[in-house]
């Protein structure tokens, strides 16, 4: 098996974890009411989708 000839250093590491993001893609705050929705999809706090209403409650 063929194993690393250095540790991974702590500066490596860490620029490496740069890409880690905490939080999750694909959200977006919905240009109707605000709140935080999944992109190209109906918001669901307010129905809406591009500017439309959709769902009606
Ligand atoms: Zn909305």
């Amino acid at each position: 098996m063929a194993v690393p000839k250095r540790k991974t250093s702590k500066t490596v590491k860490n620029k490496r974890r740069t890409h880690f993001k905490l939080r999750v893609p694909g959200m977006v705050a919905c240009p109707n009411c605000g709140e935080m929705k999944l992109a190209h999809r109906v918001c669901k706090e307010c129905g809406t989708y591009k500017g439309k209403e959709v769902i009606s409650n």
